[in-house]
Formats: C-alpha cells, structure tokens, sequence
C-alpha cells in the first residue's frame, strides 16, 4: 500500500468521509484513517440510533392514540432486547456500506488511531503516512462532570449500550441532547426526571419554542427539575442510585442517571503539537473560513472544530473542502448562515435562521414577527389536546424572513421546504402568495397573519 496521499482525513466520520471521496472523485490520492467504527459518531452513537429509538416512541405514542380512533389496539410491552438488536443489525448495515463505498471512490481505509509526528507525517499503528493536506475531522466526545459519584452515571454513548430498558432514570443536561434522550425514554415508558441547571432547556432557541417544549415535557411524561444541579450520585443498599441536587433535593430509586451535560473535541493522543497545530480554549481546533489551521496543509472540519455540530454541516464543509483543493472550485467554502436543525423532541422542534430575540438585536425596530399556536388535527378526536407553535421572524419593510421556528407534530419533516425559502431570502410575501396545502399543520406557515 502506498503510504504518500494526496490527502489524508483523520476520522472516518460524517466529515472526514465526505471530503476524502470528495477528493478522490476529483482524481486525487485520499485515505481515510478511523480508529473506530466507519460512519463516526452520527452512524454508531448519535443522529441513527437516536432517530430509531425516537421512531419506536412516536410509533408507541400513535399506539396508545389508536383508540382515539375506534382502533381495539392492545400494548403488551416493549421487547428492549429486541429493539436494541435490530437496530444494531442496522448500524451494521451502514458501516459495511460505508466501506464498500470509500472501495468503490478508490479511497484508501486505513485502521487504528492517527498521530501527527510532524506537519507532513502521521503514524498508524507503528506505520507513517505522509500526505500534501491533512484533514482533521476527529469529532468530539461527551463530557462527563466533576461531581462525586459521576462514574456511577452513563452518557449518550452508554445510553446506546443499554441492554436493558431502566424503569427510572434521570437525564442531565439542557441541550438538544438531553431533550431527546429524556423524550426517548419517557415515551417508551421509563420514569424521567429531565434536571436543567437554569429555568429551562433549549435556551439558545425562539422564546415561543422554549415555552412550548416547557409545556410539552410533562405532557410526554417528562419530569422537568429546573434550577437543578447535581451534587453527587450514590449506589443505594437495593443497588439503585441516588441523585442528590446543590439545593438538597434528591431523587432515589434511578436505574440510570445519564450526563447529557455537552461534549469536546477528540483531540486526545493526536500529536496536534508535534504538528504545530494551535487549539483554542475550549481544546477545539480552530479554522478560518476555508478551514484553514494555523499550519499550512493542514485543515480541520466538523464538531473538532466546535463550529456547527451536526451531521450535514460536516458533510457539506468536507465536500466544498475537497472541491476547493482537488476540483478547481477555488472560492468554494462552506455557508454557515441559515443551518435547519431539528430536535427529536415529542412533538419535534424544527428551527432556521435567528430567533425573534437575536432578530431584535441585530435589526432593531425593524423586526416584525408573526405566530401562531393551535391543536393539530392529529388531535382532534383526542381528549389530549398537544398545541403546535409556529413563529416567522422578518425583518425591513420587505419582511424578508430570516426566522422560522416550528414546535409540533411534522415540524421535523415540515422545515426542510422553508429553509430553503429562508436560504433564498424569501419574504413574508411570497409565504402568502404560497397556496395552502389542506388539511396539514404546515399550512398555517402560509397563512399566519
Ligand atoms: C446523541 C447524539 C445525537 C445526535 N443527533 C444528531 C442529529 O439528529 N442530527 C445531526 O445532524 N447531528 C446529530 N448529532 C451530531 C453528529 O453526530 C455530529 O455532528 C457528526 O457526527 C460530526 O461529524 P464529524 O465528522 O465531525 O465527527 P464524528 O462523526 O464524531 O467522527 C469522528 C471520527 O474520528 C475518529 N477519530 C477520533 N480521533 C481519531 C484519531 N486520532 N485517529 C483516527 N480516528 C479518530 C472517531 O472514532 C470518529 O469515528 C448527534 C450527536 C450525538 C452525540
């Protein structure tokens, strides 16, 4: 095998992979090293497990609404094991695709942990490679915090290799993270306590969306401790844990505690300073626009960088990266304005652009906003009665939109379409001049006054 690249990504994750067969499409020499599992955290601990496990919940929700309907349904329970195997045949699945397919793009798979021994050189388990441009696509791992007792507790990747479902459990952590496994567990029947540290989760999201999930969490089921901050964690006598807050209050009887609490670069063994590579204070690799190091030919991309971590932006950095180096496209760099995420909440969350708060701050009196709440039709037979919240933010006399944040059933599958209004810098006008879609939630994106 030849040990000099063209190029070199470290992690074969959802960005290291995107820019090596990117590379490679355009003709160049490209290598992917991978310490662990091909398809990195998205495939293996994160967006694919987590998106069967919400799927198996929603699912389980629609069964207990079938009577809603007149449909004599019965529960018999949730075979865990199951679940949990059939999705891992899965994941199994995917890992083999991603091989066959850096075979089929002619990229080299090279196994073990990578470390820089200098700026043109890596070593492999024992073996050096030597490339022109070295991609640094690592990703980031969960953070665990410093309390007593907090080895006792798991994190999102434990959470995947629980064998068994816990009957009790508490989640920590206020990001979109926490949300979802807490969401998770409680919708497949687990008792959940969700401890926040501050009033609330989600705080970086619209105002309209964190009331919403406020209100939609113990409608799941979801326990909500807020101003909650654990002090310790201890096994019981029964083997149980117990989970003790700064303000006293404890809750006991957890089969899992579960630190959601936020994640950091991989970064650990990569010889970033026999490379010369400078990393800022968060331990992240910091890049300008074109993803540029401070070390000529070397770059860096995806949740290493701490910019952006979600799957598409890695994927879409790496591609316009290998565009740039290997296919001429000498302006091409990725657009960080404008990014749709969805958070696997019960109801979903879907959200693009600013919120109505960093609207107002960067745009003043100039801002005007339109919402609106109501019951989805979903629910019209129903006695639970969930409300979806919508909310459009324009700014100039235009109303050009550059907000648009959906709280409730479809808001995952529903954002996708508006982003790109929103990315093309659609104005309120042309949302009016859209004729609904009847009977469906999104309609009121078209018909909000
Ligand atoms: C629970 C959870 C749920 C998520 N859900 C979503 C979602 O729904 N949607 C979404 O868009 N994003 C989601 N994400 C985020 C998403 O998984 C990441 O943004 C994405 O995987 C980042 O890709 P990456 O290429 O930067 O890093 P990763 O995918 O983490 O890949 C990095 C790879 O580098 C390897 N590596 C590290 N160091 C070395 C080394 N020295 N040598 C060799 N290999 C090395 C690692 O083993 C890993 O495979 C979720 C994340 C988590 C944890």
């Amino acid at each position: 095998m030849s040990t000099h690249f063209d190029c070199i990504a470290i992690g074969g994750g959802s960005g290291g992979l995107a820019a090596a067969r990117r590379a490679a499409s355009h003709g160049a020499s490209a290598a992917v090293v991978e310490k662990s599992l091909l398809g990195g955290t998205c495939v293996n601990v994160g967006c694919v497990p987590k998106k069967v496990m919400w799927n198996a919940a929603h699912t389980l929700e629609a069964v207990h609404r079938a009577q809603d309907f007149g449909l004599d349904v019965a529960y018999r329970g949730l075979d865990w094991g199951a679940l949990v195997g059939r999705r891992a045949a899965y994941i199994e699945r995917l890992n083999g695709i991603y091989a066959r397919n850096l075979d089929k793009d002619g990229v080299t798979h090279i196994q073990g942990h990578a470390r820089f021994l200098d700026a043109n050189t890596i070593e492999v388990d024992g073996e050096r490679y030597t490339a022109d441009h070295f991609i640094i696509a690592t990703g980031g791992q969960p953070v665990v915090p410093d309390v007593p007792g907090a080895e006792l507790g798991i994190d999102s990747d434990g959470f995947f290799a629980l064998r068994e479902q816990p009957r009790r459990a508490a989640v920590v952590g206020a990001g979109y993270i926490a949300v979802e496994l807490a969401g998770v567990l409680a919708g497949l029947g687990t008792e959940t306590s969700l401890l926040v540290r501050r009033h609330g989760p989600l705080r970086d999201f619209d105002q309209l969306i964190q009331e919403g999930l406020q209100e939609a969490l113990p409608q799941h089921g979801v326990d909500l401790m807020t101003h909650c901050t654990p002090s310790r964690v201890e096994r019981a006598p029964d083997g149980t844990l117990t989970l003790t807050a700064e303000d006293g209050r404890t809750i006991e009887g957890l089969e899992t505690v579960i630190w959601a609490v936020g994640r950091r670069a991989n970064i650990d063994g990569l010889g970033l300073d026999a490379a010369g590579v400078a990393t800022d204070q968060a331990g992240q690799v910091p890049v300008n626009e074109w993803q540029e190091t401070n070390v000529p030919g070397i770059y860096s991309l995806g949740d290493v960088t701490g910019r952006i971590p979600l799957t598409p932006v890695a994927i879409a950095t790496g591609r316009r990266l290998g565009d740039r180096l290997f296919g001429g496209q000498k302006d091409r760099r990725m657009d960080f304005e404008n990014v749709p995420t969805v958070v696997f909440s019960h109801p979903p969350i879907g959200t693009v652009g600013l919120t109505e708060a960093e609207a107002r701050e960067q745009y003043g009196d100039a801002v005007t906003c339109f919402s609106t709440t109501f019951v989805a039709m979903d629910y019209a037979l129903s006695d639970h009665k969930p409300r979806t919240r919508m909310k459009l933010v324009t700014v100039g006399e235009k109303q050009r939109v550059v907000g648009c944040h959906i709280l409730g059933t479809g808001a995952d599958e529903m954002l996708q379409g508006f982003a790109v209004a929103v990315k093309m810098g659609a104005a309120k006008r042309d949302f009016d001049e859209t004729v609904a879609i009847h009977p469906t939630s999104a309609e009121e994106m078209v018909t909000m006054t």
